[in-house]
């Protein structure tokens, strides 16, 4: 079994976050109005890491993101796992929205490479309150940061764009076209035990958008199956030639001038 090399692999720590976003990428306002927000067993995340590793010798990018990671309790815990694979990937990003403070044993941990990267995503003063003083606390633990702007005129990819489900299937060469056009494919990530090879259809899925069929992964953590048999998957997986899930999602970067909305826009009743 020759081990694969990958481009990047995201994991979401949990689906909480403290903001109700009206055009947020991981459809979290919807998942709150239906009581579905997984918070991602600790362990379970340790777990599937670690399979991950045990099929994929290398990995350029590592990304953490949610929901908001910094409101999962034991963050730290999985970076300071990852450090272990320092050799194996090029950079890891934690992602988070500049409301919350940095807990000190996650700045702890990321002080100890500079691999780590932290991206403060900045939604302007009103919203992502905490910027500065992140900033101070980076600077004091020596941890390497960058600030995304999302405010104002010059916002970030000139603000967010809709990335609502299509009410009705494609047909499957306009999936196919979809996928091949789309700048977001390759972006493997892991939700919990499971690895899906791009996290629109997964979160379609949760949101009830889209069937389960339509979603592709490899089960990490699944003692009913060998690593060889997840290989064998990831390989098919890396090769498909799109995904069922292009058929209801209009991608990233396949339309030109297509409509931006201002960033993190407030849904009005917070559930
Ligand atoms: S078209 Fe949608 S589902 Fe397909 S790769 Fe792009 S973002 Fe993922």
């Amino acid at each position: 079994m020759e081990k694969l090399v990958m481009d990047r692999v995201s994991c979401h720590v949990t689906e909480r976050c403290n903001l109700r976003c009206k055009m947020c990428s991981a459809f979290i306002p919807k998942l709150y109005e239906l009581g579905n927000v997984p918070e991602y067993d600790m362990d379970e995340l340790i777990k599937s890491f670690q399979t991950y590793f045990e099929l994929v010798e290398r990995v350029r990018m590592i990304s953490i993101s949610g929901g908001e990671p910094m409101l999962h309790p034991r963050l730290a815990e999985l970076l300071e796992f990852l450090l272990q694979y320092e050799e194996r990937f090029t950079k890891l990003e934690v992602f988070t929205n500049g409301t919350l403070s940095i807990p000190e044993p996650v700045l702890k941990v990321m002080a100890k490479s500079e691999k780590m990267l932290l991206f403060v995503d900045h939604y302007g003063p009103e919203i992502s309150k905490k910027v500065d003083e992140i900033k101070e606390l980076c600077e004091k633990y020596n941890v390497r940061y960058t600030i995304r702007i999302y405010y104002g005129e010059n916002a970030h990819m000139g603000g967010w764009f809709d990335k609502s489900f299509l009410k009705e299937k494609l047909s499957e060469e306009k999936a196919k076209e979809h996928f091949s056009k789309c700048v977001s494919t390759n972006m493997f990530t892991i939700f919990g035990k499971e690895l899906v090879y791009c996290p629109m259809p997964y979160e379609g899925w949760a949101i009830g958008a889209i069937p389960r069929s339509d979603v592709l992964g490899v089960r990490l953590v699944d003692e009913e199956t060998t690593l060889e048999e997840k290989y064998e998957k990831l390989v098919e997986l890396c090769n498909v030639e799109y995904l069922p899930g292009c058929a209801w999602c209009n991608g990233v970067g396949i339309y030109e001038d297509v409509k931006r909305y201002v960033p993190a826009e407030q849904v009005k009743s917070k559930k």
